[in-house]
């Protein structure tokens, strides 16, 4: 049997990591050999350092694995990171730099011209940009891919196939967002039992901007931007998991009903095409139902890595109105990573030597 791939998670304690963790129990391609995370978790064993939270428990392998600091070197062949932004951008660089191949969670790469802002399902092209980090990292053979924000994946992942076939001229998003999107201990409890907040910080910017990468024409050298406009608000709702988002949309061409629901429930992709281990069967699920989705019916579906859309309906202001929710700590930040790391070993990123052979790396000046 082959042996596994060693995983490193940076943020191992927080939310994010928390779900790593359990996601990568039993998994059959990757096993976690390394736990960092902040000044007051170093040195201890996982299970003193962090605050589980999750209703499995805590898998055995890790309960014992003394927490390190996120700097290189790390017992582990790849890494995924889970710090908060202002503090992963020079640490995921420094790991890429070392050699390592980053998948990172965080917003610090995610716009950085270099960086593949990956949805498997959406836009497997971007991985071409990988090629271009070869002289950054100075041929050591790592990289950075990064996640897109957890509320633009449930977005992205609903317009993707709308916009090959219709394409998108514009996008009003409203998001209702829960608390586990704010980390942990998060938010207080004070301020959001009874209540809704209307501001989640650079939420709105990080909507704007990353979908009209994700969703914009790749080819090997760089992105160029979806034209359409996006125009969004954020509140942070009294929910524990999953997060939704009502969006109105204007096409170039005008689909009937029928061809929007058709064009969302065959959606499928690279993950389903090759049987990759997290590949939900249907990426997208439309419920006809007037009162779906809802994220205590539906963050679950395709074990946390189905997006469900729902309310598809013609709109008077804009062409089409429907409201889109999948999982944020799983669809939207772990399970995204895993999947991710399943695409880049099957097409052979984790071999050093394709990454540095690869046709996108020779394309570059020396
Ligand atoms: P979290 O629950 O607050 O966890 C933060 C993690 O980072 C903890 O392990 C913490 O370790 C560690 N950390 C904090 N400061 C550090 C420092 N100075 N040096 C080293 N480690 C440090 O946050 P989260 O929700 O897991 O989010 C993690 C990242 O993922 C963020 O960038 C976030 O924006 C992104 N993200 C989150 C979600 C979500 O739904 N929550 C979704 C997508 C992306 P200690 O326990 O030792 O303090």
């Amino acid at each position: 049997m082959e042996s596994k791939i060693r995983v490193g998670i940076l943020g191992a304690t927080g939310m994010v990591g928390q779900r790593f963790v359990q996601l990568l129990e039993n998994h059959p391609q990757f096993e976690v050999t390394a736990l960092a995370a902040s000044d007051q978790s170093i040195g201890k064993q996982f299970e003193e350092a962090c605050s589980w939270r999750l209703v499995t428990p805590l898998p055995e392998a890790v309960r014992s694995l003394q927490v390190q600091a996120p700097q290189p070197p790390l017992d582990c062949d790849v890494i995924f990171s889970s710090l908060p932004s202002s503090i992963a951008g020079d640490i995921e660089t420094s790991f890429a730099v070392a050699g390592y191949p980053v998948i990172s969670n965080s917003s610090s790469h995610r716009m950085d011209s270099h960086v593949p802002l990956l949805i498997p399902e959406v836009n497997p092209e971007q991985l071409g940009m990988i090629g271009r980090q070869r002289q950054r990292f100075d041929c050591s053979g790592g990289f950075i891919v990064a996640n897109p924000n957890c509320v633009v994946i449930v977005m992205a992942m609903a317009l993707a196939p709308l916009h090959r076939q219709f394409t998108v001229k514009s996008i009003v998003a409203t998001t209702l967002q829960s608390i586990s999107g704010a980390g942990y201990p998060g938010v207080a409890s004070m301020d959001i039992t009874d209540n809704v907040l209307p501001f989640i910080a650079q939420e709105e910017e990080k909507i704007e901007n990353e979908t009209r990468k994700i969703l914009g024409q790749c080819n090997s050298e760089s992105v160029e931007y979806a034209q359409f406009g996006v125009s969004a608000q954020c509140h942070r709702v009294n929910v524990q998991d999953g997060h939704l988002v009502a969006l109105r949309v204007g096409f170039e061409q005008k689909p009937s009903i029928s061809e929007v629901k058709h064009s969302l429930a065959s959606f499928c992709g690279e993950p389903q095409r090759l049987g990759l281990f997290s590949a939900p069967k249907h990426p997208l699920i439309v419920r006809e139902e007037s009162d779906r989705p809802q994220p205590r019916l539906d963050r679950d579906a395709g074990k946390g890595m189905s997006i469900t859309v729902g309310r598809i309906q013609k709109d008077k202001v804009l062409d089409f109105r429907l409201v889109a929710l999948g999982h944020n700590t799983i669809r939207g930040a772990a399970g995204a990573a895993l999947l991710n790391a399943e695409l880049l070993l099957a097409r052979g990123y984790f071999d050093k030597q394709n990454v540095l052979d690869s046709p996108e790396a020779k394309r570059r000046p020396a």
